[in-house]
């Protein structure tokens, strides 16, 4: 077994291993006292209940061994628990909980600032604020922005995902589940069309005119504070935009003095095989969210850009009780060592490889639109008839799958495709495994 020679090695069994139909008893009933006690708008799309996890498994409260092809949603990139997270947390949750960074400062919170100050794109001045979600780091972002330039507009881009909240449901494009019935939204923001290149067949430089063209008529730049976009979009259906896109829009933006922001939430650290993801276009953002793989599991976010762009907040307008809590920052500081000292974004290039080798005899299936991605972020688009989205073989593929026990995430505005964001923390084997169940699960289904 070729382990994560990297992560410490995982303790609990590698393998898959299936004791009950799932869910098993143990876990039907936890569904039952869920469904009893915790609001239905908080979904579970695979109602397992987990003891443990690491490595690349879960293990259930029936002893079951899943194969976890998620991440939590890209969160667990360096392993759940991972070893060195573990020690950081222990250590620090012994010493103090909380002081609230901005009545008494701590060590760590300076430290993760200085480090994704040092990590993030482009070596200009940077500065870093700190919070617990990513929708938190997105409408802090726009708070800065706003104030940097003093203008009101946001303009976010169709499949864009940036948050549950009621700035960033506003940004987010996809009304099911995430906005229906929660209006009204924040005003002042505007919808451009993204890149897609399978659907829109434009080059990035004829995507971005576009966007430009629509965001000049229908907003205006005078009037308008920041862009923001995934560099991959997430939860839009892992829609990787056509080479210059990305670049066309960031030069555009600075011309204009509008703040260019990259939403590396999903994206960020090592997941696509380099450190963010603009790095493969060259793109320096103005300012970064991050959060999801930032901290091993524990909540963290942040805003990390221009010194002078961020210097626009006064003291006082910008923090949260909670924000850059000193156990995320334990954490944190021990996830991004393991990130830069263990070459983690080679290793993501590692899965890739693996994945795309494992799913080289379904590009021939006339289902599969589009296989795309980078890194450990790869997408599987399935469409029926003239390329029509096909969500309904999408949820049943899916189905099959879990019921094989590998955990495995959808996305895409059209509910189409799955999505592949293993831990970089997988045995090579393990994952060929869980990769052999998806191609044999599309295969019969
Ligand atoms: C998950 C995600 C968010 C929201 O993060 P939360 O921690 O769930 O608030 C924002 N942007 C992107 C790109 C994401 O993937």
């Amino acid at each position: 077994m070729t382990a994560t020679p990297l992560l410490g090695g995982p303790t609990l069994p590698q393998r898959r291993e299936l004791r009950t139909d799932l869910p098993g008893p143990k876990s039907r009933a936890l569904l039952d006292r869920k469904v009893a006690a915790v609001a239905p708008g908080v979904g579970l799309s695979l109602p397992v209940f987990v003891a443990a996890a690491g490595g690349g498994v879960l293990v259930d409260v029936d002893d079951n061994v899943l194969i976890d092809l998620g991440s939590g949603i890209a969160v667990t990139t360096i392993g759940n628990s991972a070893p060195a997270v573990v020690a950081a947390v222990t250590e620090q949750v012994a010493r103090f909980t909380h002081t609230c960074f901005m009545i008494t400062g701590y060590a760590s919170y300076v430290e993760v600032a200085e480090e994704l100050n040092r990590l993030t794109p482009g070596d200009h001045v940077k500065t870093t604020a700190l919070f617990n979600s990513g929708a938190e780091a997105v409408e802090n972002a726009i708070k800065i922005a706003r104030r940097h330039t003093r203008r009101p507009a946001v303009v976010a881009f169709d499949h864009g995902y940036h948050g549950r909240t009621n700035l960033t449901m506003a940004l987010t494009a996809k009304v099911m589940p995430y906005k229906d019935g929660f209006g009204p939204f924040a005003p002042e923001v505007y919808r451009a069309p993204a890149s897609y290149p399978l659907r829109d067949g434009l080059s990035g430089e004829q995507a971005a005119a576009r966007a430009i063209g629509q965001i000049e008529k229908q907003v205006g730049v005078d009037n308008l504070a920041a862009v923001i976009i995934e560099p991959i979009q997430g939860e839009g259906g892992f829609v990787v935009p056509a080479p210059g896109f990305l670049a066309t829009l960031a030069f555009w933006a600075k011309e204009h003095g509008v703040v260019f922001i990259a939403d590396e939430i999903q994206t960020g650290f090592a997941r696509t095989g380099d450190l963010f993801a603009c790095e493969h276009e060259d793109v320096v953002p103005d300012l970064i969210t991050t959060a999801k793989g930032i901290a091993g599991g524990l909540p963290l976010s942040a805003v990390t850009g221009r010194a002078e762009m961020m210097a626009a907040a006064h003291p006082g307008g910008l923090g949260g009780t909670y924000g850059g809590s000193p156990v995320a920052c334990a954490a944190a500081l021990a996830a991004l060592r393991s990130y830069t000292e263990q070459d983690l974004a080679g290793r993501a290039r590692a899965v890739e490889a693996i994945i795309l080798d494992e799913l080289s005899e379904l590009r021939d299936d006339p289902r599969i639109g589009e296989i795309r991605g980078r890194g450990a972020m790869i997408g599987i688009e399935f469409v029926g008839e003239g390329g029509r989205p096909d969500p309904d073989l999408t949820t049943r593929i899916v189905a099959a799958v879990h019921a094989q026990g590998v955990v495995l995430l959808t996305c895409g505005t059209y509910g189409n495709v799955i999505r592949l964001l293993p831990p970089l923390s997988i045995p090579d084997d393990l994952l060929r495994e869980g990769l052999a169940v998806l191609r044999e699960a599309v295969r019969s289904v």
